[in-house]
């Protein structure tokens, strides 16, 4: 490694090494650490790109791509990702949120719009808590219950929502799937009942990106034997809960609509099933109402 490193020389180090070690995205992910490295922000390299870097910034931008190059994810080095707008932390206890669960979101406020202001909301499996503190910073009169059976997901979680300003509206449980909410007594009180749930099938849990594989919990990822164990709980379960006229709001992965959609039906109490798509065009969200 040269002595007397430019920002510009850090950058094109960092990003060969990890082209050649076929890390995804290499240019875009060696920016992203190397503004972490300097506590900056990405315009700052390129305007401060003939600077020569300190001595513990060539070890700490080093650390970092080393790192990177065991395929740990970025955003559990950086330990943070950004979900609708806002920045959740994150760590290897929780699934680190993806850009097409905000369209679970957006559906969510679009139905919370012919809502009473004081909505009630569940986030089963809610992990980082990127879906529950997202629906609570945008609905201030909601209250919501965020439950995972992890304990060390739901302290991040609970991070989230006072990072956020809404933990006193965020109620967390810990336990499987709806088992904590029993005791409550909001059978049939709830408006919106939300869930990404784990869901990759034994198949494709066989290919997963090392840096799934390696370090996201696989609790938060693998759904059974065909990937449907959690829908086929959570869609009867849900019902129970649902206000008339609420909704059931579901993240699905590829090829598991017509799977999610029948066992919709098969409870008879939902009606209208939507389902969207995201940016990549696959079906992602699916919707029912309560009857
Ligand atoms: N609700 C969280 C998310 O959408 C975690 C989901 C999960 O752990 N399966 O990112």
């Amino acid at each position: 490694m040269p002595k007397d490193w430019t920002v510009t020389q850090a950058y094109f180090w960092a990003s060969k090494i990890l082209s050649s070690n076929d890390i995804p995205a290499p240019y875009a992910e060696a920016e992203y650490l190397l503004a972490h490295a300097l506590k900056c922000d990405k315009k700052d390299i390129i305007l401060n790109h003939d600077r020569v870097l300190i001595n513990n910034e060539v070890g700490l931008f080093k650390e970092l791509i080393d790192r990177r190059l065991k395929r740990e994810p970025s955003q559990q080095i950086i330990g943070e990702e950004e979900f609708w707008g806002l920045p959740f932390k994150v760590t290897k206890d929780v699934l680190i949120p993806r850009p097409e669960t905000q369209l679970l979101v957006k559906e969510a406020l679009k139905e919370a719009k012919n809502l009473s202001p004081e909505v009630k909301i569940v986030d089963l499996c809610t992990g980082s808590g990127c879906i529950a503190v997202s629906m609570a910073v945008e609905l201030p009169e909601s209250k919501v219950y965020a439950i995972d059976i992890s304990d060390k997901a739901l302290a991040v979680a609970g991070e989230n929502a006072k990072k956020h300003g809404v933990d006193k509206r965020i109620t967390f449980l810990e336990g499987n799937l709806l088992n904590p909410m029993k005791p409550l007594g909001l059978n049939g009180k709830i408006d919106l009942f939300l869930s990404n749930p784990p869901y990759v099938s034994k198949k494709m849990m066989e290919e997963l990106q090392p840096e799934i594989e390696l370090y996201e919990p696989m609790l938060a990822v693998s759904g059974g034997e065909d990937g449907f164990d959690y829908y086929r709980q959570i869609i009867p379960e849900a019902a129970a809960y649902l206000k008339p006229g609420g909704y059931l709001i579901l993240e699905i992965g590829y090829g598991q609509r017509d799977g999610t959609i029948s066992l919709i039906e098969q409870e008879k109490v939902y009606k209208g099933i939507e389902v969207k798509k995201d940016f990549a065009e696959i079906d992602r969200v699916v919707k029912a109402q309560r009857t």
